[in-house]
């Protein structure tokens, strides 16, 4: 029957790092049984970190294809979105109303970039892009032609990435950020204002302290345009009706550009559950084994979730789940998502340290732990002009986390001691 013990059909929803390295993992482990991997993209496996970097610069883009191993003994359903989970009757249903029963589930749907909330957003076509998949990327590289004006909503990581691909590709490049210093929520204020002086070295056009309040494109009539931009210094009026021509920013004032990238973050790519029974819109919630959950703490029989799609409890943080959407975390939950689904209860308790990198005006970024938690910043060293940084991040007078640019090597003694402490919490 099909639900008692081991698994002999599993079902992998979202065929991309979290998903391969599951299936990868399932099969090292002994998993024999009927292996399907079921993707809403067309392609086959790739890597996104590259996207954001490289894809956008390099004259020739390097295939980012993630590997897949000789003999996975996989079954590929490509292009071929879930679109509903019934956990009772263990089915996944696809887009093309095929359905799918399963013993074992695993959910790494990624997510999705956040758009739609800045009014007059136009789309790709109209020059204003979002970037997650290998689609976009292609899309926006081709728009990224030298003389042009970038606009980029975010400076995140991927914001601060893609400023600095429009600034090497020539391009005039305006980063708008509504906190004070770019990444200030996610690593602090030294950080964050350690990455604002590369940006504005690299001649980046840095906005801080606004936000883009609406866009502008160009009207159908010369009147109509006159009249929509009588205040504004935006717009091109030979610009194609609809394409964007520039925006209005929240401190009244007004830029023209030609490009935009919004990079407002990421949404977990879940709405595909909903009437399932678990809430999933902030991430499917696992417990420490990454079993999916229901709102009452229930575990989802069968199912496990990993990646960005999941929200996982981190040591670090005294068990939260914040939504951290990092290249590691996705390759560790793959795979501590996949043993779980083999052994269950008898499986190890997740015990990952975050770890993330950003490349950047050619300088590397890496962070261990969750800066983000730190109630002080220890800054150990700051060396603007040979660009370096090392600063540790307390919470409670405990270290939480960790950031170096140009460092990397620093970071180890960083790391051997959160995992101490997270192997100490598991004792
Ligand atoms: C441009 C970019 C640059 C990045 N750079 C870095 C970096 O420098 N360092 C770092 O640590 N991290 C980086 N990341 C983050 C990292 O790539 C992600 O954390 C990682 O890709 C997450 O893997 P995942 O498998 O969980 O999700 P994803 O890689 O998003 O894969 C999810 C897959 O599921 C598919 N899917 C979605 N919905 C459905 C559905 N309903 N049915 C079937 N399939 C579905 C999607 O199409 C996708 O292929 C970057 C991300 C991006 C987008």
């Amino acid at each position: 029957m099909r639900g008692t013990g081991r698994p002999r059909d599993i079902v992998i929803v979202g065929a991309s790092l979290a998903g391969l390295r599951a299936a990868e993992t399932l099969r090292a482990e002994g998993f024999t049984g009927r292996l399907t991997l079921v993707g809403a993209e067309q392609h086959a496996p790739y890597d996104r970190p590259p996207l954001s970097k490289q894809f956008l610069t390099d004259s020739t883009p390097a295939d980012t294809a993630l590997p897949v191993p000789d003999g996975l003994g996989a079954s590929w359903l490509l292009g071929r979105p879930a679109v509903g989970l019934d956990p009772d009757s263990r089915i996944v249903t696809l887009a093309d109303g095929s359905r799918l029963p399963y013993d074992g589930l695993l959910i790494a749907t990624g997510a999705a970039a956040r758009s739609g909330v800045i009014p007059g957003e136009p789309g790709p076509g109209q020059g204003v892009f979002t970037l997650r998949g290998r689609d976009d990327a292609t899309a926006l590289r081709a728009a990224l032609t030298p003389g042009r004006k970038l606009l980029v909503v975010g400076a995140g990581f991927l914001g601060g990435e893609a400023a600095a691909a429009g600034r090497a590709l020539g391009l005039d490049v305006t980063l708008v950020e509504a906190g004070a210093v770019p990444l200030e929520r996610a690593v602090g204020t030294e950080a964050g204002a350690f990455m604002g002086m590369l940006h504005r070295e690299a001649g980046i056009d840095l906005r801080t302290g606004t936000t883009v309040a609406e866009f502008r494109t160009a009207h159908a009539s010369a009147a109509e345009f006159r009249t929509a931009t009588a205040s504004a210094a935006v717009a091109e009026p030979g610009a194609p009706v609809g394409a964007l021509t520039g925006a209005r920013l929240s401190d009244g004032r007004t830029l023209a550009a030609d490009v935009a990238l919004l990079a407002l973050g990421a949404v977990p790519a879940t709405g595909w559950l909903a009437g399932s029974g678990i809430e999933a819109a902030g991430g499917v919630p696992t417990d420490a084994r990454l079993r999916a959950l229901f709102p009452d703490g229930a575990v989802v029989p069968g199912v496990v979730a990993a990646g960005d799609a999941a929200r996982v409890p981190q040591p670090l943080a005294g068990g939260a789940a914040p939504a951290l959407g990092h290249w590691s975390g996705a390759v560790e939950q793959g795979a501590a998502a996949a043993r779980t689904l083999l052994l269950g209860e008898a499986a190890p308790v997740f015990a990952e340290v975050p770890s993330f990198w950003s490349d950047v005006h050619g300088v590397r970024l890496r962070s261990v732990g969750l800066p983000a938690l730190g109630d002080t910043v220890k800054v150990h060293e700051c060396d603007r002009e040979a660009r370096r940084l090392e600063v540790s991040y307390h919470l409670d007078g405990r270290l939480v986390g960790a950031l170096t640019i140009g460092r990397t090597s620093r970071l180890a003694a960083y790391r051997r001691a959160l995992t101490e402490y997270v192997a100490a919490q598991h004792a």
